[in-house]
């Protein structure tokens, strides 16, 4: 902390949450990212959408003299904020490029007048040199960087004048700074700081575990099983909310929504391709509860805070856990018991593996690969959801999960529980892990088994000492065990881009005999 940092107490910053907000007390990590910011110490806050973010920026800038700065990708976003800070008597404002001169004007002359407590600002502004000049003439005691993931050049939502941002800390020196996302892994978490200029920041991961939202995931063999189970769903769905159904492309929300039609429910769709007119009025029945389900592409939900929905489905593979947690997230706002199911098929793999190697640049396929086979994994895993959501954000939360969530399928009714094995079992498995050593990190998983079965298929490698070790066991099983050491830690996904199989501490330990192999069996 610099001599010149005022401290504030913890009555006056209670005071100033009941005042301006309303609220008694803090949610999950709000009161760390807030004691981090106001001790002047850089932070990061990593808490999921709804989780409160807004309030770890905005009372502190309450609290502190002269005027803060809050970076922000989204028009709607800065104006949703500044309206909401009015009506509570704060002195707010946006500089965005949908304003008139006179508009503008007004909002530069009161910020330069010391006027305003928050000034919300595009990260492209921050360039410019009438910005800047007006930095000159005010106090700038603290800037807050929303949606801070948009830095990381290849995370799924890159924003090119986010990198201006460094500079632009390097040029201010603001006393406070903070960063605040829904969405950074561990390995980002390094990254972003680094991208952003922040040293060495105190890094905050809390609240991802969603106890009333029942995560259940099922492989579908087709499209028509996979629609007959969401009409199931939408048909028995809890309350008078309709259900929100997410769909990878256009067609496809078209064709649940009439299929849902046809058996006699209420549903419409939504997407980017539909005209404007109709596109408000799906989602003016849609917020009047006047449909029984909405068929979306990902172009829905923003600014969407609809609270009570019971069901939520998604009729494909989510791109990434950042996709799949923002949409998960929409579902029991008002913290009741929902519902939300993933119905997906391995066709949806090849599909978004096909589009993500479409794309020009190969750091970004990789990183987008990545992502996409983390989600993949864990949805082919018999393991608790939950803790996969948490473990790949890093909420340190994951450890009270371990006797299981209760809010996942998993959990809620195994169909597998862990077993020592033994015999003949306990040999295929030690077979399998000793095959993945010799080849360690060159092959994936389908080649790995076809090489233990002895497969004579193209590219199929004879030379390796375990080719037809296997040949009398099903691929199917071959294929389960795979996944089991995968999911047990025997295993690692060594590649990205196109992944393999390598052979982790734990399967080491177990081939020297050093541990036992447990897996999750079905029961
Ligand atoms: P985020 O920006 O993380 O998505 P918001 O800042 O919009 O989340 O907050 C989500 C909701 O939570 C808002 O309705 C907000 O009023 C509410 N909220 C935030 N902090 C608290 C708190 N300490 N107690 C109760 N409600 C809170």
């Amino acid at each position: 902390m610099s001599a010149t940092t005022p401290t504030y107490g913890r009555q006056q910053v209670y005071g100033y949450l009941k005042r301006y907000f309303g609220f008694d007390d803090f949610r999950l990590g709000q009161a760390d990212v807030i004691r981090s910011v106001l001790g002047g110490r850089e932070a990061i806050a990593v808490l999921p959408t709804g989780g409160g973010k807004s309030l770890c920026y905005q009372l502190p800038a309450i609290l502190m003299p002269g005027t803060s700065l809050v970076i922000s990708p989204l028009i709607a976003l800065m104006r949703d904020q500044v309206m909401a800070l009015r009506q509570r008597g704060i002195p707010a404002a946006s500089i965005d490029s949908t304003q008139d001169y006179a508009e503008r004007e007004a909002v530069e002359q009161a910020f330069v007048e010391g006027k305003l407590k928050l000034l919300y600002v595009s990260p492209e502004r921050l360039a410019t040199q009438r910005f800047l000049d007006m930095l000159n003439l005010v106090e700038v005691p603290f800037v807050a960087v929303d949606e801070a993931h948009c830095v990381l050049r290849w995370g799924h939502e890159f924003r090119e004048a986010y990198l201006g941002i460094r500079p632009f800390l390097e040029h201010l020196k603001p006393r406070h700074v903070g960063a605040f996302t829904a969405t950074a892994t561990p390995q980002l978490r390094s990254e972003l700081a680094e991208t952003l200029g922040l040293e060495d920041p105190d890094v905050y991961v809390r609240g991802f575990f969603r106890p009333n939202l029942n995560l259940e995931q099922e492989k579908m063999d087709s499209e028509d099983a996979r629609h007959k189970k969401l009409l199931e769903l939408v048909a028995n769905r809890e309350g008078d909310a309709p259900a929100l159904i997410y769909a990878a492309t256009r067609q496809a929300t078209e064709d649940a929504a009439a299929m849902l039609c046809r058996a006699g429910l209420n549903a419409s769709y939504y997407h980017g391709g539909c005209d404007p007119e109709y596109r408000t009025q799906a989602q003016d029945e849609f917020v009047n509860d006047e449909l029984d389900a909405l068929v979306a592409t990902n172009a829905f939900g923003m600014g969407i805070d609809k609270p009570d929905l019971r069901l939520l489905v998604h009729l494909s593979l989510p791109r990434s856990f950042e996709d799949y947690y923002q949409e998960v997230g929409r579902a029991g706002r008002d913290g009741l018991d929902s519902q939300v199911a993933t119905l997906w098929r391995g066709a949806d793999y090849r599909t978004q593996s096909f589009l993500i190697d479409q794309q020009p640049d190969s750091r970004y396929r990789e990183a987008a690969m990545r992502r996409l086979n983390r989600m993949y994994d864990a949805l082919r895993s018999t393991h608790c959801m939950w803790k996969r959501i948490l473990e790949y954000f890093g909420d340190p939360d994951v450890a009270e999960l371990d006797r299981g969530c209760n809010a996942c399928a998993s959990c809620v009714s195994p169909t597998r529980e862990i077993r020592v094995l033994d015999g003949v079992e306990l040999e295929q498995c030690k077979a399998l892990l000793t095959c993945v050593q010799q080849l360690d990190g060159r092959f994936g998983r389908t080649r790995i088994v076809k090489i233990l079965k002895g497969s004579k298929a193209k590219g199929v490698p004879d030379w390796p000492d375990s080719y037809g070790a296997l040949a009398k066991v099903r691929v199917a099983q071959l294929e389960s065990f795979a996944q089991e050491l995968l999911d047990g830690g025997y295993l690692e996904v060594a590649g990205s881009e196109y992944p393999t199989l390598g052979i982790a501490a734990r399967g080491r330990a177990a081939l020297e005999g050093a541990e036992e192999i447990a897996l999750a069996m079905p029961t």
